[in-house]
């Protein structure tokens, strides 16, 4: 058992969109198809990633390092005889330092994906059974709390126009909606929660921000703190610096704020020093940390196992992004909740089309794998690897 074929190509996801930190204009993923020689239905199976949005493709990294280790392994067949991508993992990790995660992660994250993929086909089973049942004692969720990540910024629009999107979003069965908050200040920040609010039956705990990163000093973010503390949200993502464990340590010290953050922290070192130096609650704050953009399921499950060892549980994980793939690991380990962009017209956004809404949570999807063949419009994207 073992690869036969690896292909990957840098997409753009170029939108006219911003947050408080970056624009969209220019954004690009990796997408990667892995064929391997295993055989079903008379042809060979392939495993899809799909690379987290946000931080940009990885082709360069994985066709100089992480693709070639893939390709020279001799064999994929674990231990029970089935296809087991910790096997690919290790031979990806060879050879690398500690350490300068930065975009390394990403590249072994979406390969990682990738032979999940294939593995879970393989077996013939949805992801989120082969997670449950290799690492989760065969426990999984019923149905996935999921919430929507939407009210980018968008230059020229009226604060109506957010009123209206976030309106678009609960018509589409969404409880939570998260939007974006921190580029114009403060001032600017209230009015655009009262325009979201209006849409939300004026309930604080259906909305979060997300300021990504732009209160960066203690003055900043206790400036933030005071000014929207009032309105009882769910949850402010990303205060300041991803690294700077100081000022979330004296924002918890001083505000009784639910914090997301970990979008932008990549291993479990990272998680480590976040958890002992953060300050963060583990009976209210929220861990992001992104499998597709952190290693992958292996790097995960490790983070799952650290935080336990603690006093965290793993109801706090809700990790970002992540689109068809973190829906799996939320199920097969039992995390807190998933993270969506309700657009399903971007390739990014919606869901396959074998998951449905149940009082406002999501069924489980059944097609063996991810199910990317399942979401036409990204299929559509992912195929063209394929030659
Ligand atoms: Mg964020």
């Amino acid at each position: 058992m073992r690869i036969a074929d690896i292909r990957e190509q840098t997409i753009s996801l170029a939108d006219p969109m911003g947050n408080a930190a970056i624009s969209y204009a220019e954004m690009t993923a990796s997408i990667v198809a892995i064929e391997t020689d295993a055989v079903r239905d008379g042809r060979p199976v392939v495993g899809y990633g799909f690379s987290s949005i946000g931080r940009y493709g990885h082709g360069g990294l994985m066709r100089e390092r992480f693709m070639p280790r893939l390709l020279a392994v001799e064999s994929l067949e674990g231990e029970d005889g089935g296809f087991d991508p910790f096997l690919g993992w290790e031979a990806m990790m060879s050879n690398e330092k500690p350490g300068g995660d930065g975009e390394r992660s990403g590249a072994v994250g979406v390969l990682d994906m990738a032979l999940w993929d294939a593995a879970a086909k393989i077996a013939g089973v949805p992801l989120w059974k082969l997670l449950a049942d290799r690492f989760n004692g065969g426990e999984a969720l019923d149905r996935v709390p999921v919430y929507a990540s939407g009210g980018h910024y968008h230059d020229g629009d009226a604060l109506s126009a957010l009123t209206d999107e976030v309106q678009g979003i609960v018509d589409r069965g969404y409880v939570i909606v998260k939007i974006k908050c921190g580029r114009d200040g403060l001032a600017d920040d209230c009015r655009r929660i009262e325009a979201a609010l209006k849409a939300l039956g004026n309930s604080g705990e259906r909305l979060a921000v997300d300021v990504n990163g732009a209160y960066g000093t203690p003055e900043e973010a206790f400036a933030m703190a005071d000014a929207l503390g009032g309105y009882g949200l769910a949850w402010i993502e990303e205060p300041g610096h991803p690294h700077d464990f100081d000022l979330l340590a004296e924002l918890t010290d001083e505000f009784d704020l639910t914090l997301g953050t970990g979008e932008n922290l990549f291993s479990g070192s990272e998680l480590r020093n976040l958890l002992l130096y953060g300050g963060l609650r583990p009976e209210q704050d929220l861990i992001q940390i992104d499998p597709a953009l952190a290693y992958g399921v292996p790097e995960y499950v490790g983070m799952v196992q650290l935080m336990e060892s603690g006093d965290w549980s793993r109801a706090q994980c809700v990790p970002h992004a992540g689109h068809l793939y973190a829906l799996h690991l939320v199920a097969g380990l039992q995390l807190g909740a998933h993270e969506a962009a309700p657009d399903a017209m971007s390739i990014y956004g919606g869901f396959a089309n074998d998951v449905d809404w149940d009082d406002g949570q999501l069924t489980l999807p059944q097609a063996p794998g991810i199910g990317f063949e399942r979401k036409e419009n990204l299929f559509a994207v992912l195929e063209t690897l394929n030659g």
